[in-house]
């Protein structure tokens, strides 16, 4: 049996890892390289596998670096199942929709020299719509917890990852040429232990092999109950002062994350009547999913919603879904805002941040990391004077950055997690985490929990004894 790594090894993103058992074989998600040209280049190389001879890809969650070279896999032959939960499905769907519609923008507005270079570029781009109707139409989803027998050498149970709505870890029960089983589990993206819609990762105690994510094996996240106090002082100070509250959010997870403390805000009388703006119809699709999936909620959320409240609408509340609503927003004060992107490198929240940066009363809060050269991270840096769309603008509104809304689970986390296997695995692989922090959070375990750690290289190929 061997398993080989061809994306998230020794870095974040690009997701990708193949097991053939000798019987079948299988790809763990199918993600997107991100950030640096040099590592988005990765997207364009040709799949070190035959895509014709998968027969199955096990998927996670939604988020693009796991998801995102799915419609290429097809594009290029893939015709076996890919396997999820319900909300993993709606959520990929709309994720990639997106995705394909970006690529389609840029491609429309770039400009080329020659009739063949424009030619190229649409060559270079990695999928369209269409190839994303087909991904979906491959996908069959499954409940958390359902054993489920895929050939007399294949079993596989989907458990709840806790990170986003849908994910999941996955157990491989598979057996090798000469009959004997070994069992494979897949974290995937672990939760931050604490958010409020999603439950804590489920606890796995028992496998041959872990494959396991190690985003934050450096980093200790606040407390959510601290953040949500530093959050509720925010508001707070801007309804005193009749200020605007601007908070740059990823669509999936984190703004529904946010809309559920402020519901509990307005719940508890603890803010009077400030009126928040959903302007994002990508976060507006998400919450929808999440409304649909209230089944997957945790302990609190399925209270509240047995409780008769929708943590989802409450007194001032409001969607902005077209361009014209999103204008509007701008000659309102003592309003709350959150739009996308999350680390201001676009859409709806830079006109937000035309108008309120300069405003002395207006406050903007960063709920999620930012990259090294976005407009957020200048912004969390202390820039006095940002560019946008060429113009230059002062900051003179209050900046507050919150480390508590994070979905990735954090070294005290993802080390929780590891401790319910006990001494059990034979080798511990760690994946989806920057090179030297792979490399430091494998040597901890080791040290700590007895493990044997391993982190493999890009394309390396190990044998499962
Ligand atoms: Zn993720």
């Amino acid at each position: 049996m061997k398993l080989s790594f061809h994306g998230a090894a020794k870095m974040v993103t690009g997701s990708c890892h193949l097991l053939d058992t000798g019987h079948h074989k299988i790809l763990f998600e199918c993600g997107i390289f991100q950030g640096p040209k040099e590592v988005e280049a990765l997207n364009f190389e040709p799949f070190p596998f035959d895509p014709g001879s998968i027969e199955y890809v096990f998927l996670s969650h939604a988020h693009l670096d796991h998801c995102g070279r799915l419609p290429k896999l097809v594009k290029q032959g893939f015709h076996g199942k890919i396997i999820c939960t319900r909300a993993t499905r709606d959520l990929t769907r709309l994720i990639l929709l997106d995705a394909a519609k970006l690529q389609k923008e840029q491609a429309d507005d770039a400009s080329f020299d020659t009739e063949a270079a424009m030619e190229q570029a649409k060559e270079g781009k990695l999928f369209g719509e269409t190839d994303v109707f087909h991904t979906i139409g491959l996908m069959e989803t499954y409940n958390y917890g359902d054993s489920v027998k895929l050939s007399d050498n294949l079993e596989f149970r989907l458990r709840d990852a806790g990170h986003i709505l849908g994910s999941a870890i996955i157990e491989v029960w598979a057996k090798n040429n000469t009959g004997r089983e070994r069992k494979i589990v897949f974290s995937g993206d672990l939760g931050h232990r604490g958010q409020r819609i999603v439950k804590d990762p489920d606890m796995v105690s028992e496998a041959d092999y872990v494959i396991v994510e190690s985003t934050y094996g450096n980093r200790y996240h606040k407390s959510r109950d601290e953040t949500v106090l530093e959050f509720l002082g925010i508001m707070s100070a801007a309804e005193e002062t009749k200020g605007n509250v601007c908070i740059p959010t990823f669509a999936v997870e984190r703004a529904q994350e946010i809309i559920y403390e402020l519901n509990l805000f307005h719940r508890n009388n603890l803010l009077s009547n400030m009126s928040v703006y959903l302007d994002s119809p990508m976060a507006i699709e998400a919450t929808e999913i999440f409304k649909k999936y209230t089944d997957m909620y945790d302990e609190d959320a399925a209270r509240l919603i047995e409780g008769g409240d929708d943590p989802f609408e409450f007194p001032g509340f409001h969607y902005s879904n077209t361009t014209e609503e999103s204008k509007s927003l701008n000659n309102k004060t003592g309003i709350t805002i959150l739009a996308g992107s999350g680390m201001a490198t676009g859409g709806r929240i830079l006109p937000h941040f035309m108008h309120n940066l300069p405003r002395k009363n207006s406050h903007v809060v960063f709920v999620g990391f930012q990259v090294e050269g976005t407009l957020g991270r200048d912004i969390i840096d202390g820039a006095q004077e940002v560019r946008i769309h060429g113009k230059k603008f002062n900051v003179e509104a209050t900046v507050h950055t919150l480390g508590g809304f994070s979905a990735h689970a954090d070294q005290r986390d993802i080390r929780y997690w590891l401790r319910g296997f006990g001494t059990m695995p034979q080798r511990v692989f760690m994946i989806h985490g920057d090179s030297d922090i792979c490399d430091g959070f494998a040597q901890n375990i080791a040290h700590e929990l007895k493990q044997d750690t391993y982190v493999p290289k890009m394309h390396e190929e190990v044998e499962l004894i």
